[in-house]
C-alpha cells in the first residue's frame, strides 16, 4: 500500500515542518490551515478542534483561515509557538504542488500584529544567561529583554534570586535559555517559568557562547564593537543579548519560501530594534514581584484566575490595581497606547534618582497649575496613534495601508503637541526632542498624507489607498475601470442599432468575462463576427474581436493599478523605514508626555499633591489616602498620617533607651481588630512612597518620602508564587528574603506575621522579626548582611500579636505603637479607620465574627469559653483556630515580657514567659562563668538539671 505521506504536498509539509521542528505548523490548504500528526493531536486539544484523518492513519486537525487570528491568540496565550505557512502562488498558476512560505512565526514574546496584540498590552521576550555553573539560586545572572512591537531592548545583570522580580516587572512572556543536555528546562529556568506561568523557549547553547553571541549583535548593528553600547570586551550581557537577536533573527526575518517565490517582497528587518540599554539595578526603586501582586500595582489579586490573568502585563484585568485608577472606565488616563505601557513601566519600575523625579514632578506640576497647557495637551496627545508600534510593523514589513495613514496623520499632529508645550520650561527638553524629530519626519507626513485616502481599505488586494491625482498611471488605470459601465451600455447600443437585435445584453461574469447575450429564439440571428463562448439554457452567449480586446484592458488595468499602489504603498513604508530612528524618538517624547499628562489629571481630580522627595529615609505622610479605596469610598474614605524615621538619618532620633518621647522610630507596630484598615494603611503607605518615586503626585494632603531603595511586603497568604509549599513555608522565605535584603533605606510592609504556625512560634517570630528590623544586631558573621548597619528600615508592621507592643518600651525610640480606633456600641463595634498612637487592649475577634455572620449560640459560648480562660490563667491560648488570641480584661498583666528579661515588678508569669523565663533559664542567664571553676561550674549544672527534671 502507497505511504499515506509519500505524496508531494506531504513532502512539502514536512520540509516546512523540518525547518520549524518547535512550533506548531499552520499548513494552509485552500481555505483552511490543516496541522498533521503531533501537531493535529496537540492542537485539537489545546483547541478544541476535531480531530480528523488525511488520509488513513494521517491525524489531521484545521482552522478555517478567516478565523486564524482568533485560534493564533489562544495557541499563544497557552505558550505554543506556531509556524503560518500560506500559499504563496495562485493554484491556478501552479505546475505540481502549489507554492508555499512560512510568512510568520508567532511566539509568545514576539507579537506585533494589532490583532494579537492590543495597543496597551506589553509582551517582551527575555533571555537568560547563567554566569555561575551548578544550580545555586543566588548565582548571577545576565537578563536581556527585548518588546519586538516597540524595539526596546536592554540588558542588565541580577542575581538569580531577583530573576523571577526582573522578568514580572518587564512583563516578559517568553524566556529563552540554552537547551540542556536532557531537553528539560534548568531547575533555575524552571522556578521563574512556574512562578510566573510564561512559556520558556530553549535554544542551542551555542547562541549563548560569548563569541558567537558578539558576532550576532555586530551583524545586527552593522558595527565593529560594541564598545558604543557600553558593552565592553567579555561583557557577559552580551551573552543573552546575542541569544535573543539570533532568535528574533530566525523567528521573525526568514521569510522561508522553497523556490525565492516568497522572495519577492522586501525582506523583514529587525532596524527598529534599538542597540541594548544596560540598566543598572541602581537606578531603580526595586520592587519585588511579589509585592508588586500583594499591593495590586497592576491587578488586583482576585483578577487573577479570570483568563489571561496571572501575569500583570496588562492585558486587561487592571480594574481595581492602582494601574486601573489612571486606566479605567471614567479616569482622565493615557491618551495613547504607548503612554499606557509607559505608565505601566513607571509603576513597576520607580525611579531612585531625586533630579530624575523632580524633573518628572515639574511637569506634572506644570499641567496642573495652567489649566490650558493641559487641555492642549490632552487634546493634541489624542491625535497620536501608537507610532511606536507602527514602527515595528514597518522595519518587519508587516504594515498594512491602515498603518501607513495612521502614521502619516499622527505625524502631522505632533506639531500640535509641540505647540501645547512650547511655552513651559518644564517641557523645554521634550519640546526640543519633539522638534528634532518632526523637522525629520516633517517630509514623510506631508508625502503620505497627500498619497493615501483618510479611510484606507484593510488590505490592499482590493486597492483604494491611492488618491486619484497621485499618479498618472494610476488615475489611468482607474479610469478605464470606472468607464468600464458606460463604454459597455454605448457597445450594447451600437450592437442593437448596427444588427438590429433589440435583445442583445452585454454583460459580466467574474469566471467568464465579458459577453453578449442573445435568447435562444434569437441566436439564429447572431451575426458572424459573433464567437460562441457559453451556452445557457435559454440563451447564448457571444464574444466579438472588439470586446475581447475591450475585457484585456480592463483587466490589465486592474492588474496595473494594484501594482501600481503596491509599488506606491512600498515606495512610503520605506522612506519611513529609513525614519525609523526619528519615529522612535518621537514615540517616546510622546508617550512620557502622555504618562505626565495622566498624572497631572489625577492630581487635579482627586486632590493629589506634590511629594518632597529627599534623601534620607524618612516618611512624613499628612492624611493619606488609599490610591483605589479613595476613589470607590469617596468621602466615606477616612485619611491618615504616618511617620517614619528622621531626616537626621536613623540614628539621629533617640537610640535604644530614648524613651520613645521625641525620637523618631522607624517601625511602627499596628495593632486592632481585622477588618479595622491596618493592612489598607500599611499598603496605601507603600503605593504612595511607589507613586512618588514614579515621578507622580500623591493622595496625600502633605508628603516627605525619603529615597527607598527597595519596598517589600508581606501580605497574606500567597501561595500561586509557590506552589508546593506550604503557606508558612511561603511566609518565612519571603520574611527571610525581606531581613537579607532590606538597607536602612528600604520600605517594609508586612501584615499578620507568624500567623501560619502555633501561636507561641508565631509570636516568637514576629517578636524576633520585629526586633531585629527595629534595632539590626550588630554586625557579626551570621547577622543579616544588609541591615548589619544599625540602622533599621522604615517598616510598618500590622499585627495582631498585642505582646509586640511591648516592643516601644523596650527598643524605645526605634518602635512605636499605632492602633486603628473602634467605638464599642454595646456588644457592637463599629470600625472607625482612624490610626491613632498607642496600642488597643481588645481584638474583639468575637465581634467580627459576629459582623461575619457566626451563629448567636456560637458565640454565646465563645464568650463564655472567653471569661473563663481570662479568670483561670491570664495568657492562655485561645481554642485551637480561635478567631484570635484570647485576652483578659484590659490591663496590664496580660502583657508579658517576651525577650531575655522580664520587666520589673511583675510578678506574674505569663503564659509566654512560662517557656522563656523558667527559673533555670533565669538561673543560667545570671551565671557568671568567668568566676567559676570548671568543677563550681559542673556543680551548678547538675542542679540546674535536677530543677528541670523536677519541675
Ligand atoms: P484589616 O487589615 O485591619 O483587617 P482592612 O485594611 O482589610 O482591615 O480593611 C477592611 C475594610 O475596611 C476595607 O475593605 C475597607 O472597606 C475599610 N477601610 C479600611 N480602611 C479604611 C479607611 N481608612 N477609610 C474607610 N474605610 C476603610
Amino acid at each position: 500500500m502507497a505511504d499515506p505521506r509519500d505524496t508531494p504536498a506531504m513532502q512539502q509539509y514536512y520540509r516546512f515542518k523540518k525547518r520549524h521542528p518547535e512550533c506548531i505548523l499552520f499548513f494552509r490548504i485552500g481555505d483552511f490551515y490543516e496541522m498533521f500528526d503531533d501537531d493535529a493531536r496537540t492542537a485539537s486539544k489545546a483547541l478544541g478542534l476535531t480531530l480528523t484523518q488525511r488520509t488513513e492513519g494521517v491525524p489531521m486537525a484545521g482552522v478555517p483561515y478567516h478565523q486564524v487570528e482568533v485560534y493564533l491568540r489562544r495557541m499563544i496565550e497557552q505558550g505554543f509557538r506556531v509556524a503560518v505557512c500560506e500559499q504563496v502562488q495562485d493554484a491556478m498558476d501552479a505546475k505540481g504542488v502549489v507554492e508555499r512560505a512560512v510568512t510568520r512565526v508567532v511566539t509568545p514574546g514576539t507579537l506585533v500584529d494589532e490583532s494579537l496584540l492590543p495597543g496597551e498590552d506589553v509582551r517582551t521576550l527575555a533571555a537568560a544567561c547563567f554566569l555561575d555553573p551548578g544550580d545555586d539560586p543566588r548565582g548571577r545572572v545576565a537578563l536581556a529583554v527585548a518588546e519586538l512591537s516597540t524595539g526596546a531592548f536592554v540588558v542588565l545583570e541580577c542575581d538569580g534570586e531577583s530573576l523571577v522580580d526582573e522578568v514580572a516587572r518587564r512583563a516578559v512572556t517568553e524566556l529563552l535559555y540554552a537547551d540542556t543536555a536532557n531537553g528539560k528546562p534548568p531547575p533555575r529556568v524552571e522556578r521563574v517559568l512556574t512562578a510566573l506561568n510564561i512559556a520558556g523557549t530553549a535554544q542551542p547553547p551555542w547562541h549563548f557562547r560569548p563569541e558567537e553571541a558578539r558576532e550576532a549583535l555586530l551583524k545586527l548593528y552593522g558595527v565593529a564593537t560594541l564598545a558604543g553600547f557600553g558593552l565592553g570586551e567579555g561583557e557577559a550581557a552580551i551573552q543573552p543579548a546575542g541569544a535573543l537577536v539570533r532568535y528574533l533573527r530566525i523567528t521573525q526575518t526568514t521569510d522561508d519560501g522553497e523556490n525565492g517565490v516568497a522572495g519577492n517582497r522586501p525582506a523583514p528587518t529587525l532596524a527598529h530594534l534599538l542597540p541594548p540599554r544596560r540598566e543598572s539595578p541602581g537606578e531603580f526603586c526595586h520592587i519585588d514581584a511579589v509585592s508588586l501582586r500583594s499591593l495590586e500595582v497592576l491587578r488586583t489579586i482576585r483578577s487573577e484566575g479570570r483568563e489571561g490573568g496571572g501575569r500583570g502585563d496588562g492585558r486587561g484585568g487592571w480594574e481595581g490595581s492602582l494601574l486601573g485608577i489612571f486606566l479605567g472606565a471614567g479616569a482622565a488616563g493615557c491618551r495613547t497606547p504607548m503612554g499606557k505601557r509607559l505608565l505601566r513601566d513607571w509603576l513597576c519600575r520607580p525611579i531612585r534618582d531625586i533630579a530624575r523625579i523632580e524633573g518628572r514632578q515639574r511637569a506634572v506640576a506644570t499641567l496642573v497649575e495652567d489649566r490650558r497647557v493641559a487641555a492642549a495637551l490632552g487634546e493634541a496627545l489624542g491625535g497620536v496613534q501608537d507610532v511606536a508600534r507602527i514602527a515595528a510593523r514597518i522595519a518587519l514589513r508587516r504594515a498594512t495601508p491602515r498603518d501607513l495613514v495612521v502614521l502619516g496623520q499622527s505625524l502631522a499632529t505632533v506639531h500640535a503637541v509641540g505647540a501645547a508645550i512650547a511655552d513651559s520650561p518644564a517641557f523645554s527638553a521634550a519640546g526640543e526632542a519633539l522638534s528634532r524629530a518632526q523637522a525629520q519626519l516633517a517630509g514623510l507626513a506631508a508625502r503620505i498624507t497627500s498619497t493615501c485616502v483618510e479611510s484606507p481599505p484593510a488590505h490592499l488586494r482590493e486597492g483604494g489607498l491611492v488618491r486619484d491625482g497621485v499618479d498618472a498611471e494610476l488615475d489611468e488605470a482607474r479610469l478605464l475601470r470606472r468607464d468600464a459601465a458606460a463604454w459597455l451600455a454605448e457597445y450594447q447600443k451600437r450592437l442593437i442599432e448596427k444588427h438590429e437585435l433589440p435583445g442583445i445584453k452585454v454583460g459580466y461574469n467574474k469566471v467568464f468575462g465579458y459577453y453578449i447575450e442573445l435568447t435562444s429564439s434569437q441566436a439564429r440571428k447572431a451575426p458572424v463576427e459573433f464567437s460562441r463562448k457559453q451556452t445557457l439554457r435559454n440563451a447564448e452567449r457571444y464574444i466579438t474581436p472588439e470586446l475581447k480586446e475591450f475585457e484585456e484592458k480592463v483587466s490589465t488595468a486592474e492588474a496595473r493599478s494594484l501594482e501600481r499602489e503596491q509599488a506606491i504603498f512600498q515606495g512610503l513604508c520605506e522612506e519611513a523605514a529609513a525614519k525609523l530612528g526619528a519615529i522612535g524618538e518621537l514615540s517616546e517624547v510622546v508617550s512620557e508626555l502622555d504618562v505626565l499628562w495622566c498624572f497631572a489629571e489625577k492630581a487635579v481630580r482627586r486632590r493629589w499633591v506634590r511629594p518632597d522627595v529627599v534623601e534620607p529615609p524618612v516618611l512624613r505622610i499628612e492624611q493619606g489616602r488609599h490610591p483605589v479605596l479613595d476613589e470607590l469610598l469617596g468621602s466615606g474614605f477616612v485619611p491618615n498620617d504616618a511617620e517614619l524615621g528622621s531626616e537626621g538619618g536613623p540614628e539621629a532620633g533617640g537610640g535604644v533607651g530614648a524613651g520613645g518621647g521625641g525620637g523618631s522610630p522607624t517601625l511602627a507596630l499596628i495593632t486592632g481588630p481585622n477588618m479595622a484598615g491596618k493592612s489598607t494603611f500599611i499598603r496605601q503607605t507603600a503605593l504612595i512612597v511607589l507613586l512618588a518615586h514614579a515621578g507622580s503626585f500623591v493622595p496625600a494632603d502633605r508628603a516627605v518620602i525619603g529615597l527607598t531603595d527597595r519596598v517589600f511586603t508581606r501580605i497574606g497568604a500567597d501561595d500561586a508564587l509557590h506552589a508546593g509549599q506550604s503557606t508558612f513555608m511561603v511566609e518565612m522565605t519571603e520574611t527571610a528574603r525581606i531581613l537579607h535584603h532590606a538597607t536602612a533605606h528600604s520600605l517594609i510592609i508586612l501584615d499578620e506575621i507568624g500567623r501560619g504556625t502555633s501561636t507561641l512560634d508565631g509570636l516568637s517570630l514576629a517578636w524576633a522579626i520585629a526586633e531585629s528590623l527595629a534595632n539590626p544586631p550588630r554586625p557579626t558573621g551570621t547577622s543579616p548582611r544588609a541591615l548589619a548597619d544599625g540602622a533599621g528600615p522604615r517598616t510598618l508592621f500590622a499585627t495582631h500579636y498585642h505582646e509586640l507592643t511591648d516592643l516601644e518600651e523596650r527598643l524605645g525610640g526605634r518602635v512605636k505603637n499605632l492602633h486603628v480606633s473602634v467605638r464599642e456600641w454595646g456588644d457592637q463595634i463599629v470600625f472607625l479607620h482612624r490610626i491613632l498612637p498607642g496600642r488597643t487592649d481588645q481584638s474583639y475577634g468575637i465581634h467580627v465574627a459576629k459582623l461575619a455572620g457566626i451563629p448567636t449560640t456560637t458565640i454565646a459560648r465563645a464568650r463564655e469559653i472567653l471569661e473563663s480562660l481570662a479568670v483561670q490563667h491570664v495568657g492562655e491560648l485561645a481554642p485551637a483556630g480561635g478567631v484570635d488570641r484570647v485576652v483578659g480584661e484590659a490591663g496590664g498583666s496580660r502583657r508579658k515580657a517576651v525577650g531575655g528579661q522580664r520587666p520589673p515588678g511583675d510578678g506574674q508569669l505569663g503564659l509566654f514567659t512560662e517557656y522563656l523565663a523558667h527559673p533555670a533559664v533565669e538561673a543560667l542567664r545570671e551565671l557568671k562563668l568567668d568566676a567559676m571553676s570548671p568543677i563550681q561550674a559542673f556543680d551548678e549544672l547538675r542542679r540546674l538539671k535536677d530543677q528541670v527534671e523536677k519541675a
